[in-house]
């Protein structure tokens, strides 16, 4: 298992200095493949956390590789591009970019979120094996709020079925602490000041047709249902955990 960046993560000391040296240098320092990221900007595009096959049958492995080594790779690319040249833009995290995208150049607003939203989703998937079961605390959220684990289902996969175009499907905690459905169009998601409906991801499915058309063709619903087979609700049940933790962003506040 590869440990991914943080999405708070910082643009790396170490990757700063390693741009600060001569091309030859960095060849003899760098590992392979390194040094292209470190000479294109601070964000960099971590491994896949499960082999690009682990997925399979749900999300077949050509998908995979083209979906995290191309399009996603794109975005980080794009958005290293977008912040190049700029002193304030290019200290801020990928958070702190996307909580304001709708201040920043449409490129921004749209790689920042290009590269969170992917990352967020690989780190939401595994192994069919290993997708566990929501926490007590997430069942029970699902529960009240939608009655029962597969109604949940079938509502997420409706409203992922309705967002015409490109997008994402969310499930998130909104600021009172309550489990909504909601989707965002092309790379925007919850957390931008420019979503519709605010709050904290805890779950998210991408509905662009690059991931899934090799294998679904044109059909979404299809990819859909499968998909509920890769969903890693360990990781999810954490992502809920933090989400009503930091569901007012005032933690430490007095009420
Ligand atoms: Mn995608």
């Amino acid at each position: 298992m590869t440990q991914t960046q943080p999405l708070h993560a910082r643009p790396s000391p170490s990757r700063t200095r390693l741009a600060g040296l001569t091309l030859a240098a960095a060849l003899l320092a760098a590992a392979p493949g390194a040094w292209a990221q470190a000479a294109g900007g601070p964000f960099t595009l971590a491994p896949l956390p499960y082999a690009s096959d682990a997925l399979e049958p749900a999300i077949d492995k050509a998908t995979m590789e083209l979906h995290h080594g191309k399009h996603h790779q794109a975005y980080v690319n794009n958005l290293n591009n977008a912040i190049a040249g700029d002193a304030k833009l290019s200290q801020l995290t990928l958070e702190e970019l996307v909580a304001k995208a709708g201040k920043h150049p449409a490129a921004v607003r749209n790689n920042a979120g290009g590269h969170w939203n992917h990352t967020f989703f690989w780190n939401i998937m595994g192994p069919a094996e290993k997708s566990g079961t929501p926490s007590p605390e997430l069942l029970k959220a699902i529960n009240d709020e939608f009655g029962s684990l597969d109604a949940f289902k079938a509502a997420f996969s409706k409203a992922g079925l309705s967002r015409f175009g490109s997008g994402w499907v969310w499930l998130i905690v909104d600021k009172k602490g309550k489990l909504v459905i909601t989707t965002t169009p092309n790379q925007d998601n919850p957390l931008m000041d420019v979503a519709e409906t605010r709050g904290t991801p805890v779950l998210g499915n991408d509905l662009w047709e690059h991931a899934y058309y090799l294998k679904y063709n044109n059909r979404r619903g299809d990819y859909l249902g499968a998909w509920w087979q890769v969903v890693n609700w360990d990781a999810v049940s954490r992502h809920y955990a933090d989400a009503v933790d930091h569901k007012d962003g005032k933690r430490g506040k007095k009420k």
